[in-house]
């Protein structure tokens, strides 16, 4: 019951109930398999050189407890295209964003990844295709190195360091008194919130996936250590179909499409400049922010 409220916290939780044997690593890598609520239809298929397009068709959903939290979304992205989603907490930006990795299923419609419906994908081949970054990171007892490689498993050293190096994590690693052998999680050393989140870009860098979720990854972090981390997005997200959550309007408005969601659904869908002319919902959010935030001149 604890899944449907949130997937990868109640992951973490089974973590800790697991008992001594297997290390952290293994153990984590063990829960991941896990996945009692959404499971593979017979007849599902794997999935190979996906290009990453990502089409809404009707899709409507609601959580098993409440109303409809999307009515009707259709949308379609192209391969490489970024995608953000803006508007008030609460109005279904992450649930979106949740139906493509399938950790929910839409009630009504289909989510197309390459023009085949995600429910027809074999779970572990869909996920593998999709990397996700979010708020809050979730590093595992063990090294820096293995947290790293949890993104894919059969890594090298030189992938893993080449992947730490792209996030802008090497240069800190290596500071660590063991580097990349640095005992990290709850009993390891303690990494700031910025760190910790580029130890999960390395992670999907090296998983080098075609479809990217960045849901609200740099919320917590400082201002400076948002710049770092913002940068090392930028890169991720080049040549990958992107869909962007940031309270910071400044951060998309490179995105090719920004689709403003309420209560009400989708309000209004277009590009940042498109946007600021129509003079709407996204005008006022961007202002508003404008006006108390000196970084939006940037
Ligand atoms: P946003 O990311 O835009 O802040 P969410 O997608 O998290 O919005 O939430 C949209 C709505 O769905 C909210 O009303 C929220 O309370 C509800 N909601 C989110 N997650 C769940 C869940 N696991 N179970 C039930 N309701 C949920
Ligand atoms: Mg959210």
């Amino acid at each position: 019951i604890n899944t449907l409220l949130n997937p990868i916290r109640a992951l973490i939780n089974f973590t800790e109930q697991f008992q001594k044997g297997m290390t952290g690593f293994e153990r984590f890598l063990d829960i991941l398999n896990t996945e009692p609520d959404i499971l593979d239809s017979e007849d599902s298929i794997e999935i190979n050189e996906v290009k990453g397009k990502i089409t809404f068709d009707n899709v409507s959903f609601r959580y098993s407890t409440g109303k409809y939290v999307l009515d009707n979304i259709n949308l379609n992205v192209e391969p490489g295209e970024t995608v953000a989603l803006v508007g008030p907490s609460g109005g279904g930006k992450s649930t979106i964003c949740s139906l493509i990795p399938r950790f929910y299923e839409a009630t009504e419609g289909q989510i197309l990844l390459d023009d085949i419906d995600v429910k027809n994908i074999k779970l572990k081949s869909l996920r593998k295709n999709i990397g996700i970054v979010q708020q809050d990171v979730y590093l595992f007892a063990g090294t820096v190195m293995e947290n790293i490689r949890y993104g894919k498993p059969e890594a090298t050293e030189s992938e893993v360091i080449e992947a730490a190096k792209q996030a802008n994590a090497h240069d800190f690693i290596m500071e660590l008194e063991k580097g990349y052998d640095t005992y990290v999680g709850e009993r390891g050393v303690k990494l700031s919130g910025g760190q910790k989140q580029r130890i999960s870009i390395a992670r999907v860098f090296l998983k080098n996936p075609p479809v990217l979720i960045l849901d609200e990854a740099t919320s917590a972090l400082d201002n400076q250590s948002e710049k770092i981390v913002q940068d090392s997005l930028e890169k991720l997200s080049t040549n990958r179909t992107t869909f962007v959550i940031a309270h910071r309007l400044s951060t998309i408005r490179n995105a090719k499409t920004i689709l403003v969601l309420t209560d009400n659904g989708i309000v209004e869908k277009g590009s940042h400049s498109e946007l600021i002319k129509n003079n709407g919902e996204y005008a006022n959010l961007y202002y508003a922010q404008f006006m108390d935030d000196d970084e939006m001149s940037i």
